[in-house]
């Protein structure tokens, strides 16, 4: 749980117009902050250079206070979920959701993970599914242990990147209320991008508008669209 604050984020690839132009964008502690914009807005390269996939070409990144910058990906205490799941084939369910805490090595007894797994599993309903590989799940499924391995470690914020962009409709509702009451049962600070007006209305706290890397609207979905 965690304040993100962003102050005139730059980011250029080469010498084109920068990707993100000049952001600035304060996410308080424990709210869900989402980002949409058009395809090409700068959207993942916001996210990314959030968790520290990409360098930051300008300005300051801080997490509680502090500049993450030059902090590694690891050591930012972010948890990211993709849209294309990453998933690891040749894992169970199990050991895909206890990979980051595996990874902590020593950090968590096997008690611990099995606690920590548990859990996560029953929060996401996963709980018949443990032993199997991603390549037996559905893709409801699959998103799920996604979602699984980001929560299983108290991380700071939660960045999710269009988690939901490759259901279909009906799971997308329904995945939509299961992360809004994951997110309010944990209270973690999450940020979320999409290109999909129902989530962006139904799941923030706020909505930040990109369009060609400049910062539009930061406001409540209420003032955003109510308009
Ligand atoms: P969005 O997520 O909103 O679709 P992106 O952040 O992916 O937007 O991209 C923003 C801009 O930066 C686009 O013009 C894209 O082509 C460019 N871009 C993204 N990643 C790279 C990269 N690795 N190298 C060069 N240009 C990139
Ligand atoms: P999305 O729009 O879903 O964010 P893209 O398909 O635009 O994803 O990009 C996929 C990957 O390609 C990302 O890692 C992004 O950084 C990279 N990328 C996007 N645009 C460019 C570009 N113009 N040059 C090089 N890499 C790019």
């Amino acid at each position: 749980m965690s304040e993100i604050v962003l102050e005139h984020i730059v980011k250029k690839y080469g010498d084109g117009f920068p990707a993100v132009n000049d952001v600035s964008l304060t996410i308080a502690d424990g709210e869900f902050v989402i980002l949409v914009g058009p395809s090409g807005s700068g959207k993942s390269t916001l996210l990314r250079m959030i968790v520290g996939l990409e360098d930051i070409s300008d300005g300051s990144l801080s997490i509680d206070g502090k500049r993450v910058n030059d902090v590694a990906p690891r050591e930012r205490g972010l948890s990211m979920v993709f849209q294309n799941y990453a998933l690891y084939p040749h894992l169970t369910v199990y050991e895909n959701i206890a990979f980051p805490l595996r990874l902590a090595k020593g950090q968590f007894s096997d008690q611990e993970i099995d606690r920590r797994v548990n859990q996560a599993a029953q929060m996401l309903e996963l709980g018949e599914h443990l032993q199997r590989k991603p390549a037996n799940l559905s893709g409801g499924q699959r998103q799920r242990v996604a979602m699984g391995r980001a929560i299983v470690r108290d991380a700071k914020a939660f960045l999710f990147d269009e988690p939901l962009s490759n259901l279909d409709a009906k799971l997308r509702g329904q995945m939509r209320t299961e992360i809004s009451r994951m997110q309010r049962t944990l209270g973690t600070t999450t940020v979320y991008v999409t290109h999909d007006q129902t989530e962006a209305m139904t799941l923030g706290d706020k909505v930040a508008v990109l369009k060609r890397g400049v910062l539009q609207q930061y406001a409540s979905p209420k003032e955003l669209y109510d308009e």
